[in-house]
């Protein structure tokens, strides 16, 4: 058969470790015999962010505004041992969070189902879509460690020259301090990614913060989303039969345990990258997270959830097998393919990614699978496989998926 082509490029940004090994080997199985593949793409690998002094980072950002969609493989965020490992010039910064700040994006992350494997809470039936807010809080905030006596004053200077002064704390001894802050405009955006997204995959939208105690800050984020969805969103959610619901972080913790899953749970950044864990480890495995940051502009990046699988790395190093699970990596695919078919009017690209995220599914829930979920998985009849003979198995099944 004619392979499918393509309009546009996708931005194309590899990575390192077992899941670059793992992206050549599904452009090699699973994309290139399908589609001409037109890509746009950038070597993220650790050893060329340092030789580009991590500008490549940068420009594959800028990449993913230019042409809409762009699909991500792991990288390594870079730490001492890194430094060590790749003789690195300096701690290069993560480039999630580089690509984060310049696609001012929210990050939403999904679990991918199979019947066979039950999430550990039983009444989940559906997948539950964290949101994360991706700007702020603790992870920009300054910090002092107290050592001695003293007071800690919350300052603020307007450009005017009007001060305002409150007191955080009289110390009588050591302690310790920090000031964080966020911004309206990012609080709107991300407000209105998540009402997006919401109507995009017609799921209700929870939001939860801290409000009752943080009454200035947290209030902010609550008054922010409301005014959005009284303006702006009311109509539409109304007419998707979808719902938003706003409640306390703690009421939305004890109603989602108990709750079939299917919405969408839009969290403070601190929080959505707590629960966006246990959510993962809830439905079975970090493997089968997938990711998307979505722009207020609507750019679009996709990646899995999970890291760059570095013990299997070193055991395939050695030339010893491994058996790692390339579905999120495969959904990023899908997910992106999907999306730039979507945008450009490909119907054959679009059925193309419906029908390899059948083949993946159908493949395990046909009992072959990676060895990360073979105890996971309720089939009597399972059996693990490599990390290459994982995919030819999708392969051998897509050609079947009508
Ligand atoms: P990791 O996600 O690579 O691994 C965590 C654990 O889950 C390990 O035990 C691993 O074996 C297992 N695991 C994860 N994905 C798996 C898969 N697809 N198949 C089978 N098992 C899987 O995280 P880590 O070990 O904390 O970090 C490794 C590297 O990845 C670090 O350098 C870190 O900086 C980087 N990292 C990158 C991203 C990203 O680019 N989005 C996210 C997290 C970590």
């Amino acid at each position: 058969a004619e392979k499918i082509k393509m309009s546009t490029p996708l931005v194309e940004i590899d990575g390192d470790e077992m899941t670059r090994v793992i992206w050549k080997m599904i452009k090699d199985i699973l994309l290139d015999p399908y589609i001409e593949l037109k890509t746009d793409y950038y070597d993220l690998g650790l050893e060329n962010r340092d030789k580009t002094n991590d500008k490549i980072t940068e420009e594959s950002a800028l990449a993913i505004k230019k042409y809409g969609v762009g699909v991500k493989c792991a990288t390594i965020t870079a730490n001492e041992a890194r430094v060590k490992e790749y003789n690195l010039k300096q701690i290069w910064k993560s480039p999630n969070a580089t690509i984060r700040a310049i696609l001012d994006g929210t990050v939403f992350r999904s679990p991918i189902i199979v019947d066979s494997i039950k999430p550990f809470v039983k009444t989940w039936k559906k997948p539950i879509t964290i949101a994360r807010h991706a700007y702020g809080d603790i992870y920009k905030d300054v910090e002092y460690r107290i050592k001695e006596k003293g007071k800690a004053e919350l300052i603020f200077t307007s450009e005017a020259g009007e001060v305002s002064r409150q007191t955080i704390h009289d110390f009588k001894g050591p302690g310790v301090v920090l000031g964080m802050h966020n911004l309206d405009q990012s609080i709107k955006s991300f407000a209105k990614a998540c009402f997006n997204y919401a109507l995009d995959q017609k799921q209700d939208l929870w939001f939860s913060t801290k409000d009752t105690i943080s009454k200035d800050y947290d209030q902010t984020f609550k008054n922010l989303f409301q005014e959005i969805f009284d303006n702006e969103y009311n109509e539409k959610f109304t007419a998707a039969n979808i719902e938003y619901f706003y409640t306390l972080i703690d009421d939305v913790v004890a109603r989602i345990i108990r709750s079939e899953g299917g919405m969408v749970w839009a969290c403070k950044n601190y929080d959505g990258d707590v629960m966006s864990d246990m959510v993962a480890s809830a439905f079975g495995s970090l493997a089968m997270m997938t990711s998307v940051l979505v722009s207020p502009e609507g750019y679009y990046e996709f990646e899995a959830a999970h890291g760059t699988i570095q013990r299997h790395y070193y055991k395939h190093l050695k030339g010893e097998e491994t058996s790692s699970n390339s579905m999120a990596t495969i959904f990023a695919w899908t997910g992106a393919l999907r999306k730039r078919g979507e945008l450009d009017g490909i119907n054959d690209l679009v059925d193309f990614a419906g029908k390899l995220e059948k083949a993946s599914i159908q493949t395990i829930a046909e009992g072959v699978m990676t060895k990360d979920l073979l105890n996971l998985s309720e089939l009597r009849e399972k059996k693990a496989v490599n990390t290459e003979n994982f995919l030819r198995e999708i392969n051998k099944r897509l050609a079947t998926i009508r």
